[in-house]
């Protein structure tokens, strides 16, 4: 998801659907269907840009991704 690139598991970052929002799940412990994505800003904007998130959740969104934005920018100034 978002620049689509391969990567090892342990490089992306989980995120899980929330309701209506995407919430970033580093340690993989949330329930529900996980998007992988890099935790940089570029991939985020990628995958909001392709609407990836309402695709990897199956549901017809949109997602608010502000948190997941606000994580982002903490782990990858
Ligand atoms: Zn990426």
């Amino acid at each position: 998801m978002g620049c689509r690139e391969r990567a090892a598991k342990s490089a992306l970052l989980r995120i899980v659907a929330d309701g209506d929002e995407c919430v970033p799940d580093p340690r993989g412990t949330l329930p529900g269907r996980g998007a992988y994505m890099h935790p940089v800003t570029v991939c985020l904007d990628l995958a909001v840009r392709r609407r990836a998130f309402p695709r990897a959740f199956k549901a017809k969104g949109p997602f608010d991704s502000a948190a997941l934005q606000r994580y982002v920018e903490r782990v990858t100034p």
